[in-house]
């Protein structure tokens, strides 16, 4: 089999070791004699996953007590609807921190339902860096959303030490599971799986339970999130074969160390990229600013459009997939979520460092 080094920024690379072990349990889990998928959601065998994929995260994100994951489905983008169909009524204002285009679509989605408010937006910088919050009245706004990482800019929240709001949403779709957070700092936190938790399909959510005292009691109940808390995201069908591979890979996290050890490894294959780029005179420039890059998508441009197409050919050819930047912004973009392995961003680097000789 050709070797491929996959910096797909969603759906992305799934640890070999995860595909390896669905592969094995695929005809026959857990000797049932049929795959996971085939079993009801609401037996035995699939609740047991259910259940300690939720214990699992929960204890290598610390998540206290007082919150409640949820596995729901519509991706992060039901959540943009959802969330201010829960939460923000008439008479109320959402406060939005733009820092990309999630981030707008976030409050895009929030000023169909109520009244939104932008806080801070980076536009004007193009989105190359994360700006810095003016002070504001904390009651003024019901809650305040931020993006945690901006995957087509390639940006990132280093901490989130400058943003404080008792009722504080976080978009963590592309870096969950990266790093260390502090999770009682936010009221939700919420992720489409597809990029570090597993495939696209089911999306997860963290909420801290008290919240749901203010939720609006009259949505469809598929809406609802006390529907689901309720249910234990049972309600509806789950997705189960998703959740499943959610399941493997967060025993892949714990079997490597944990979020410590994800972090550490994580810094280090980022180092290697951002490297090539700070060593290359300029022939491949950054998007984003040092102080705002993102440890999950890399952004950068070469010197012009001729260039960017022959390096991502020759790109392909080595095997490398994934590098051409979202479609809305062009340039390049390698994303460097938990499953690409050190040797993958070492050979790019290298790729990074010849094409640079030879073109630069
Ligand atoms: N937020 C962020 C930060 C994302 O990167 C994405 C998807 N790339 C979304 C939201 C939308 O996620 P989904 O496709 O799961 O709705």
């Amino acid at each position: 089999m050709k070797q491929v080094f996959n910096f797909n920024a969603g759906p992305a690379a799934l640890p070999k070791e995860v595909l390896q072990q669905a592969q094995q349990e695929m005809l026959n889990f857990k000797d049932s004699g049929i795959s996971v998928m085939e079993h009801s959601h609401r037996g035995k065998l699939y609740e047991s996953v259910h259940e300690e994929a939720k214990t699992l995260l929960k204890e290598l994100l610390s998540i206290p007590d007082s919150y409640e994951v949820l596995f729901l489905q519509g991706g992060a983008s039901l959540q943009f609807a959802m969330l201010p169909m829960n939460f923000l009524k008439q008479g109320e204002l959402a406060g939005f921190i733009t820092t990309g285009a999630w981030s707008e679509k976030a409050r895009n989605e929030a000023a169909k339902i109520g009244a939104t408010e932008e806080i801070v937006s980076g536009k004007e910088q193009n989105y190359t860096t994360i700006p810095a919050l003016p002070s504001f009245a904390e009651d003024r706004y019901k809650y305040v959303h931020v993006t945690s990482n901006n995957t087509i800019f390639g940006t990132q929240w280093e901490n989130f030490n400058a943003i404080s709001h008792p009722f504080l949403i976080a978009d963590m779709s592309s870096d969950i599971l990266s790093r260390k957070i502090p999770v009682e700092k936010f009221g939700i936190i919420y992720a489409g799986a597809q990029k570090n938790l597993g495939p696209a399909g089911v999306t997860v959510v963290i909420l801290r339970k008290d919240l749901l005292q203010q939720a609006n009691k009259d949505l469809p109940a598929i809406l609802s999130y006390e529907t689901h808390v309720k249910n234990r995201s049972l309600y509806n069908t789950p997705p189960t074969f998703s959740i499943y591979l959610l399941h493997l890979v967060l025993q892949w996290v714990k079997s490597l160390g944990g979020l410590d050890a994800i972090e550490k490894k994580n810094e280090e294959k980022a180092a290697f990229i951002y490297e090539a780029i700070d060593h290359s005179n300029g022939f491949y420039s950054g998007h984003a600013t040092k102080d705002s890059r993102s440890l999950m998508n890399i952004t950068f441009t070469l010197p012009n459009e001729d260039l960017t197409k022959t390096f991502l050919a020759e790109a392909e050819q080595r095997g490398f997939i994934g590098l051409a930047g979202h479609r809305s912004v062009g340039g390049c973009r390698a994303s460097t979520y938990n499953a690409v392995p050190m040797e993958a961003c070492k050979a790019l680097r290298n790729f990074m460092d010849e094409f640079y000789l030879n073109y630069g």
